[in-house]
């Protein structure tokens, strides 16, 4: 498992470098677009254009990308504070009957399904309900670049889901979006597993009819909280923003703890079916990571009871395919992240299969304990050999019967 996770720290290392270089500062390939469905659904912001590729602009358009208080960020759990005011989450209305149907778009940066208020969030230590407004995804690149928002100890997942709520305190989502605690998302990593997600082919079987940008079609209603993971009780909570312009800091955020399984083939779809405004297929569509500025983030359960799961090693997306329930192993503190459709009824709160150390804390143990192994075989090897050695000369001068005792002047030299 060492060696395993050390070509995987080295591979971090160089995923990093050709993120960096790959978010360099490129021209616009396009023109002027319509921004009112994207990440958040704000209007107007429709003249100004903005795009993945540019990321270090954002700015500069739109102040807010530059505050102290931005999304998405990296989860340290050796960090995060436990809260008892974070109760379990309630959804209600999300299950809605096919004859409802929703709006599924391309906006040019992902895909975004409408969805009605009727469909609320309360508990999770909120003073007041949420009302849903959309949903909408990131992923990657191809099979080794993973694309969520938020990471967890460093570590990347394939993908990601928000399900965005704006406060009832607010007539409608334009008005909450830049008031302070007008908005609540709830996010949830997407993994790589064996089975084919029904709940999200139920999206993604839409995606080629909506290629290009801003093509629309109507989804029959389904029980949208299938899309995210079947454990509502524990989870991240930190105060963020939009994590695409105009990156307004008004955002409850909640990241849960267990995850959400897709097929590699519909990985797939997501990465290769749609288009954005240039024309090139829509990937890595992820903002890079926020610094934190002494933020704080709370959650909803006692990291500290993470346990290794019994034969789990990190691994990569993709990487965990050899077992595609129970035994998900994440290089994470989330446990196996099967379904919410009931696909595996035995994961989730049981503790083996919650993952106890973070990949970054596991590859440092890793190291220093195969250091200490080697430092303590090298002295054992150098002993036994000086043994030998001084055995063999005096044992030319004494009766073999006196050799075992002559260890202990041995030692006293
Ligand atoms: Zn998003």
């Amino acid at each position: 498992m060492r060696p395993a996770k050390r070509l995987r720290l080295r591979f971090s290392s160089l995923q990093l470098l050709l993120l960096l270089l790959w978010a360099a500062p490129r021209p616009c390939a396009a023109g002027d677009e319509e921004d009112d469905d994207d990440d958040a659904g704000l209007p107007g912001h429709k003249d100004r254009h903005w795009s993945y590729k540019d990321m270090p602009e954002w700015a500069s358009m739109f102040p807010n990308c530059d505050g102290h208080m931005q999304s998405p960020i990296n989860i340290n759990t050796a960090a995060v504070s436990f809260s008892v005011k974070l109760e379990p989450l309630l959804l209600s209305g999300y299950d809605l009957p096919p004859e409802e149907t929703l709006p599924l778009k391309n906006n040019g940066h992902t895909v975004l399904l409408g969805l009605p208020k009727k469909m609320t969030l309360s508990g999770g230590g909120f003073p007041q309900p949420y009302q849903a407004a959309q949903l909408h995804l990131h992923w990657g690149s191809g099979h080794t670049w993973p694309g969520s928002e938020h990471t967890v100890d460093g570590h990347r997942y394939a993908g990601e889901i928000h399900v965005v709520h704006y406060s009832s305190r607010f007539e409608s989502f334009e008005e909450a979006a830049s008031e302070p605690g007008g908005l609540a998302v709830l996010a949830a990593f997407l993994q790589v597993g064996m089975e084919t997600n029904e709940p999200y082919q139920h999206i993604l079987k839409h995606l080629s009819g909506i290629k290009e940008e801003g093509e629309e079609t109507a989804v029959a209603g389904f029980d949208v909280a299938k899309l995210l993971p079947y454990d509502f009780d524990r989870y991240f909570r930190y105060n963020g923003s939009l994590t695409t312009p105009p990156c307004y800091q008004t955002v409850n955020w909640t990241v849960f703890n267990q995850t959400v399984r897709l097929s590699q083939e519909q990985i797939s779809m997501l990465e290769e079916t749609l288009q954005g405004d240039d024309d090139e297929p829509i990937q890595s569509n992820f903002r890079l990571l926020q610094d934190l500025y002494g933020r704080s983030i709370l959650s909803s359960f006692h990291t500290l009871e993470k346990v290794h799961p019994p034969g789990g090693g990190p691994s990569e997306e993709g990487g965990d395919q050899a077992e595609p329930k129970a035994g998900g192993v994440l290089s994470s503190p989330l446990p196996d992240g099967a379904p919410r459709d009931g696909l595996d009824p035995t994961s989730g709160k049981d503790a083996e299969k919650r993952v106890g150390i973070s990949l970054h804390t596991g590859d440092i143990l890793a190291i220093l304990f195969g250091s200490l192994f080697a430092a303590t075989a090298l002295a054992f090897l150098f002993f036994v050999h000086k043994h030998r050695r001084q055995a063999s000369r005096e044992q030319a001068t004494k009766p073999a019967a006196l050799y075992t005792l002559a260890s202990t002047d041995e030692h006293a030299l």
